[in-house]
């Protein structure tokens, strides 16, 4: 695929549905001057984090290869699912009240396009193989994949991260969660749309 393919501002499916964020006035103010901002500008702004001696953020991003984020060492707990969703992981509310003991205030959930979770269906067969060839008996694969496909699998990126964001904010009253959405082309952060309304709504 060609990496302009993977850009989210240029496609029409979410091009129109995110904003970019390209200097520090573009950030919601609530998020200025915490580690949320330090998160967008080493995306954004090329400007890189300083290491520190206690953990700041958490990450909770999607598996996917083509997404790195730009953090040092000693600064984030980083939970990956596949589609970043932590309700899809049983248990990580146990993980969650870890990070939240250990300090932790501010949360960077980020979507992103093109994933993989989008296409489950049509993948079903080759996730079935990948188990039988790892010694599984076909029939328990199948039922497994069968189990588990339509949890995992998502109709639309944005979408989920809206409905992922308004779980967490129902968990977790008094942490700081950041919605992001990342082009895999730039590995540039966005905001979607629908929070920008959601904090006019909410006056959140
Ligand atoms: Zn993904």
């Amino acid at each position: 695929m060609d990496r302009s393919q993977l850009s989210a501002t240029q496609s029409s499916r979410f091009g129109t549905r995110i904003t970019p964020l390209t200097s520090r006035t573009d950030l919601p103010p609530r998020w200025l001057e915490t580690p949320i901002e330090d998160f967008i500008a080493a995306h954004n702004f090329d400007k890189p984090i300083e290491g520190g001696t206690e953990p700041r953020l958490l990450i909770v991003s999607c598996i996917e290869y083509r997404f790195s984020p730009s953090v040092p060492h000693s600064f984030a707990y980083v939970m990956r699912t596949a589609g970043g969703r932590l309700s899809h992981e049983s248990g990580s509310e146990f993980a969650l009240s870890y990070i939240l003991a250990k300090g932790v205030r501010h949360i960077a959930m980020i979507g992103h396009n093109d994933c993989g979770m989008t296409k489950v269906p049509q993948f079903k067969p080759n996730l079935v193989n990948a188990l039988v060839e790892q010694g599984w008996e076909e029939t328990k694969a199948r039922t497994f994949i069968e189990e588990n496909a339509e949890r995992f699998a998502m109709d639309d990126e944005i979408d989920s991260l809206e409905r992922e964001y308004k779980r967490m904010r129902e968990l977790f009253k008094h942490v700081e969660i950041a919605p992001l959405f990342v082009s895999l082309a730039s590995s540039r952060l966005h905001i979607p749309n629908w929070f920008l309304r959601y904090m006019v709504e909410q006056k959140d």
